[in-house]
């Protein structure tokens, strides 16, 4: 899947990774073949989607795992794993308000067999999987609790919004966004309004809506998790970076008559690519915006970028490039290929992608302008290429490089706050443009089968 671009990719995986004192050979250790494989770290990643532990570890290991009732625990047993401090640890790691996981420890369960139990808050959907090493990272055995009963993300974009916006206002936003009842009626029972946005774009301004029916723009944070995203060198991670852009972007557009955002990860957790389009699609979005960092390896690439699918090919090598290595996200962030169910969309073969590739065109083009008022932009024109993350074939969707982490400079305007709203600004004038020249027609019916 990555043959000819391997070489310069390996090269940015350096720069990528980068901790890169830390980089480890993917090749097994010499003469270490009577040394047990250790667990080398245990990092938990709690979040209301799901909670995933990952036990990272410096050689295959082989593993059996199954659930008990009453009460709910998940069991995994580790066999020829030497049991070490790491593993002692695991106890401590787990935070109390982790929404899934109650009690996590490991013993030694009978000679060369370490057993870790799970005890669970909810009943789960466990999947327990083993990602190969990939840039920095090692072997890692992943354990993955989702809820058996997933949060309706329509209610959960509904009770959100009550929290952030005025009674008042909001009803009458909801006047025109053709929704059923009794949703109106739930929402309205609750009062308490917890904005966690910053302070000034918490209510609706007045005046008249640019467009005339409430839209959805979903905001997806590249990376997350396991995934950190690129690294800069001064220490920060593309996947924070990202995550505070979207939600002072979530902020602003919020704060747009008739238009919500809602994003796709709101804390640090790893969300496959194709999930985050079945996200977009579910709550029927009619935008779609990507925000990432770019990085090189030579410190002076600079500039914002934008980019579309292409479904014939990249528009230039480093477009292509690019995509294949925001596509190795789920690598990275640890996709389990066993349970492809999980996150599969509903299968939509013969639609076109024609006409969504038009207007996530136009989209990107008043994007990449506005962002040039405030940015040097990497290049003039919005680019194409396969972007996994761009693939839903009826929402506008575009992929923003805000900036290059990999240029000092840029990193650390990537980390100002005054900058971090001036980019939010400049998007969400972009949207604007966009809704102005394209006002948004009836939800398309396709939305609903998501
Ligand atoms: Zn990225």
């Amino acid at each position: 899947m990555y043959k000819g671009a391997h070489l310069s990719l390996g090269r940015r995986q350096l720069l990528r990774y980068a901790g890169a004192s830390l980089i480890l050979s993917v090749s097994p250790l010499a003469g270490a073949a009577a040394k047990l494989p250790s667990v080398l770290a245990v990092r938990i990643w709690p979040a209301a989607d799901y909670t995933r532990v990952t036990l990272e570890h410096d050689g295959p290991l082989k593993y059996t795992h199954f659930t008990v009732e009453n009460p709910d625990r998940l069991v995994v047993d580790i066999e020829g794993v030497e049991f070490n401090s790491v593993l002692d640890s695991l106890a401590r790691k787990v935070a109390t308000d982790d929404p899934y996981i109650k009690l996590l420890r490991a013993g030694r369960f009978k000679p060369g067999v370490v057993r870790l139990v799970m005890e669970l808050k909810t009943r789960v959907n466990p999947q327990v999987f083993e990602v190969k090493p990939v840039g920095e990272y090692g072997h890692r055995l992943v354990l993955d609790v989702y809820p058996l009963n997933p949060p309706d993300p329509l209610m959960a974009l509904l009770e959100g919004r009550k929290d952030a916006v005025e009674p008042l206002k909001m009803d009458q936003d909801f006047r025109t966004a053709e929704k059923p009842a009794e949703d109106l009626s739930k929402r309205a029972e609750r009062t308490e309004k917890v904005p966690e946005a910053p302070e000034v774009h918490t209510t609706k301004k007045p005046g008249k809506p640019i467009v005339d029916r409430l839209v959805t723009i979903t905001l997806d944070p590249g990376h997350g998790g396991e995934d950190p995203g690129a690294v800069g060198k001064g220490g920060s991670y593309e996947k924070n970076v990202t995550l505070e852009v979207a939600k002072r972007l979530k902020a602003r557009i919020d704060a747009e008559p008739n238009m919500r955002a809602v994003l796709t990860r709101d804390s640090d957790f790893f969300v496959p690519l194709q999930m985050r389009v079945q996200k977009a699609r579910r709550v029927q979005s009619d935008l779609f915006l990507s925000i990432h960092a770019d990085a090189w390896i030579k410190p002076d690439a600079r500039g914002s970028s934008v980019f579309v699918l292409s479904e014939k090919g990249a528009s230039s090598t480093q477009a292509r490039l690019l995509a294949q290595r925001e596509n190795e996200a789920d690598l990275v962030g640890g996709v389990n290929l066993g349970a492809k169910d999980l996150f599969l969309a509903r299968t939509l073969l013969d639609l076109s992608q024609t006409a969504t590739i038009n207007d996530s065109m136009k989209l990107g083009k008043y994007l990449l302008g506005e962002l040039g008022t405030i940015n040097t932009l990497h290049k003039n024109n919005v680019e194409q290429a396969g972007f996994a993350v761009l693939k839903a074939p009826d929402i506008p969707s575009a992929l923003i490089e805000t900036a290059f982490i990999s240029n000092p400079e840029e990193e650390r305007r990537l980390n100002d706050d005054a900058y971090q709203e001036k980019l939010a600004e400049a998007i969400v004038r972009g949207i604007r443009q966009y809704f102005i020249k394209h006002p948004p027609g009836p939800k398309s019916k396709l939305a609903s089968l998501g």
